[in-house]
């Protein structure tokens, strides 16, 4: 006898429960299949019966009439965009996990407009034919950085990835044993170097790498230098790298590129905006690099891309790699970068424009008056046992821009006091970590995080706090342990 689906359904169902087909004749489902798709709602209809039916063995109760809004509620986050906006308040500026920077409002519209529409990506208007893909982005890159050449494309990693494999396959390339570097996401330089087809020769030791050390390497007779910068790490106490200058000059000796991977790579002396100095692209050519390799989303604050920059006749090399295609950016980015990089021609204004720069650059003042504001009516909103105030806190840049460098700002801190005069340790931590998905589980969530016996929202991101006041009526507060 052919198994009819619907059939086996009806016999695993528990008395009290419809099945499938029963279940989709409610009138509150009826045009939903019309808006959403069939096949969705069956599937949807299938998920909350199974749910209910391991409620109903486990001992639980189902409401039969509460079965339809579940499949209307699972119809409705199964068609929703897949990506849900959440307020920062980690005081990760860069926040990897929360897609990086938000994009300047210029590039955000010049995607829309390169969604919308045809465009002129590789196309010659005046010609009439076939054009330059990076033309234009190129220029951008050159003038603001003084690069000879520059190329663009999917992320950093791809952008070293590139550099090692069109210079230095089946070759040796020194690295100071202090840069080989792992970043979140599973880039760890090793690995990267393997894979591009490239021969580590690990140089120096952790803390202290002299220039002898690569002079040394110069035995294995290298492709090329590569010097990675420290992102997220920093080696203090006793230690020594070998400045740039002086690599260069050891490279040219040699008649060997040397490139470094700057990371983070900024375009701006952050120090004009009161911050640490990191060292930018334009530094980095200027002492004598051949290739410099950065990210597009980090403090350049764009699109994820990653830029190599420096002497013509490499990125022309790299340009030919078959690889160069495959890690090629799309018309949007290519759109959302050039609109980004346009915004550097008046720096003066980048502390406005680029939100990454906006935010790292506000004023501890203005931090501070979102906190006293949002404090405010938290503390107004709150049950008994949470106290809530206002309080310093250290904010980060993130995505390994200066990692031993935190800004001073401000936060919304939030504390139980249930059962006074002292509760637990681990009925605190529960509360906080209740609290913490409380706020995960608004509209918006907002993501927070626990540390040192509380549960903390830096305002350096909120820039707009009724994004977050608006909700705090929906907040479900933790209930006393
Ligand atoms: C972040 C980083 C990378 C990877 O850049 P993505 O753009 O995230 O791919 C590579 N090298 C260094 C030193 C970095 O800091």
């Amino acid at each position: 006898m052919p198994a009819n689906p619907d059939q086996t359904e009806t016999i695993a169902v528990p008395a009290g429960l419809p099945g499938v087909d029963r279940l989709l004749q409610d009138a509150r489902l009826s045009d939903l299949a019309a808006r959403a798709g069939r096949s969705c709602v069956v599937e949807a209809a299938r998920t909350v019966l199974d749910e209910a039916r391991a409620r109903l063995l486990e001992g639980g109760r189902v409401d039969p009439d509460g079965l339809a809004e579940r499949v209307v509620a699972h119809v409705a986050a199964a068609v929703a965009p897949s990506l849900r906006p959440v307020l920062n308040l980690t005081g990760t500026v860069i926040h990897t996990n929360l897609g990086r920077s938000a994009l300047p409002e210029p590039a955000i519209e010049a995607m829309a407009q390169a969604a919308r529409q045809p465009v002129d990506l590789e196309y010659d208007l005046a010609a009439g034919r076939r054009g330059d893909r990076e033309g234009r982005l190129e220029a951008r890159i050159r003038s603001l950085t003084g690069a000879e050449a520059a190329t663009a494309v999917n992320n950093n990693a791809a952008a070293v990835m590139l550099v090692l494999n069109t210079l230095a396959s089946r070759r040796a390339v020194p690295v100071s044993r202090g840069e080989l570097v792992e970043i979140g996401g599973s880039f760890r330089l090793p690995d990267i170097m393997r894979r591009a087809g490239a021969r580590l020769v690990e140089v120096g030791t952790t803390n202290r790498t002299h220039l002898g050390d690569y002079e040394e390497a110069m035995a294995a007779r290298p492709a090329l230098v590569l010097k990675a910068h420290a992102s997220n790490y920093a080696v203090v106490g006793f230690t020594r790298a070998v400045p740039e200058r002086d690599l260069a000059a050891l490279c040219r000796r040699h008649e060997i590129p040397f490139c470094i991977d700057l990371g983070s790579g900024t375009l701006i002396d952050l120090e004009c905006f009161g911050l640490p100095h990191e060292p930018t692209v334009q530094e980095a050519l200027a002492a004598g690099a051949d290739l410099v390799t950065f990210s597009g989303d980090k403090l350049l604050g764009g699109p994820q891309a990653g830029i190599v920059a420096g002497r013509a006749d490499l990125v022309e090399r790299i340009r030919k790699n078959p690889m160069h295609r495959a890690f090629r950016l799309d018309k949007l980015r290519i759109a959302a970068l050039d609109a980004t990089l346009a915004l550097y021609n008046r720096p003066e204004t980048l502390a406005e424009t680029v939100p990454a720069l906006r935010s790292l650059a506000r004023p501890p003042a203005d931090i501070r008056a979102v906190a006293e504001r949002v404090a405010a009516e938290l503390a107004a909103a709150a049950p008994k046992g949470w106290r809530v105030e206002v309080a310093d806190c250290l904010s980060q840049i993130g995505s390994g821009a200066l990692p031993a460098e935190a800004l001073p700002s401000a936060a919304v801190r939030l504390m139980p006091e249930f059962g006074r005069p002292k509760m637990g340790k681990k009925a605190a931590g529960r509360a906080l970590r209740d609290m913490a998905a409380a706020f995960r589980a608004l509209p918006v969530p907002a993501i927070g995080r626990v540390g040192e016996g509380a549960f903390w929202l830096d305002m350096r991101c909120l820039e707009r706090p009724e994004a977050l006041l608006g909700q705090i009526d929906g907040l479900a507060w933790p209930s006393p342990p």
